[in-house]
């Protein structure tokens, strides 16, 4: 099961965190692996951790901002490992902001990275993946999508990408059936990595995340990562469209 021998992925945001875990649970079940973020050196930290495993992958500059950068990374991938099976939408960035003090600037920010850059991502791969006539999709959004009867404050721009991932997820699924390319997404609840590093280091917001959480800690990156697997393998087969929680009960409780 979950076998990925000659299969590529390509993961963005993948220098550290969730990203890093994806890449190297995608290596390790066989595929190609192109670890792509904004720091080429910490990604190719990251290849040096999968080529000691016994497996493959490159390390690729791209700033999902950036149209370029996500063509750059795409031909890359091409050159060394002639396709793409697998595309992980992983980067992405979260921010604190009061709704009245939330700027036009860090409104667009957000939304250019983790929306468009899911869809520029998405189309660009997909564009590879319809000449194969397969391929994957997985988008990371987060239990913050709306729509699950928790909310977040302080965030407003952050949920508003997080429901478009969700929603861009269902209708990509429809467009890109027909080419057998499936698309689905993540959402997880709280994960340790460095995006909560302010919510680790404040007790008091620690406590009460945590008395959120059925299970009462947070989840670990390589926990989302066996959904990512899931996923991209053929053992999803008959699964597109869809949203799974990696939340630890949180939707649940
Ligand atoms: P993380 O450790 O901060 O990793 C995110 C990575 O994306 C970082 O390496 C970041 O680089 C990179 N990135 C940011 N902007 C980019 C850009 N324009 N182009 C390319 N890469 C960029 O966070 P994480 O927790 O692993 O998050 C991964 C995904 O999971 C995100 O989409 C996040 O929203 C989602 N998520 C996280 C949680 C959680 O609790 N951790 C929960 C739900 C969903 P820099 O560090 O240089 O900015």
């Amino acid at each position: 099961m979950f076998n990925l021998k000659n299969k590529v992925a390509v993961v963005t945001g993948g220098r550290q965190g969730m990203g890093r875990t994806h890449a190297l649970i995608l290596a390790k079940a066989g595929a190609k692996v192109v670890v792509s973020d904004i720091s080429k050196e910490d990604c190719q930290k990251v290849v040096d951790e999968i080529e000691k495993q016994g497996q493959e992958a490159i390390a690729v500059k791209c700033d999902v901002l950036k149209k370029d950068n996500i063509d750059k990374m795409i031909k890359e991938t091409l050159k060394r490992f002639n396709r793409i099976d697998i595309l992980v939408n992983n980067a992405g960035i979260v921010q604190f902001a009061p709704f009245l003090e939330l700027t036009e600037k860090d409104w667009d920010k957000m939304i250019d990275i983790n929306l468009k850059g899911y869809f520029l991502c998405a189309q660009r791969a997909a564009k590879e993946m319809i000449k194969q006539k397969s391929g994957a999709i997985v988008n990371i959004a987060s239990i913050a999508m709306g729509q699950v009867g928790i909310g977040f404050n302080g965030l407003v721009h952050y949920c508003a990408t997080k429901g478009g991932i969700t929603a861009m997820t269902e209708a990509m699924a429809l467009d890109l059936a027909p080419y057998n390319i499936r698309v689905n997404a993540i959402a997880p609840g709280m994960i340790d990595t460095p995006m909560v590093n302010s919510i680790k280091q404040d007790p008091k917001a620690m406590e009460g995340t945590l008395a959120r959480i059925p299970l009462r800690r947070a989840g670990r990156p390589e926990e989302v990562s066996s959904a990512v697997l899931f996923l991209s393998s053929d053992e999803s087969s008959y699964i597109t469209g869809a949203t799974l929680t990696v939340d630890g009960g949180w939707l649940a409780g």
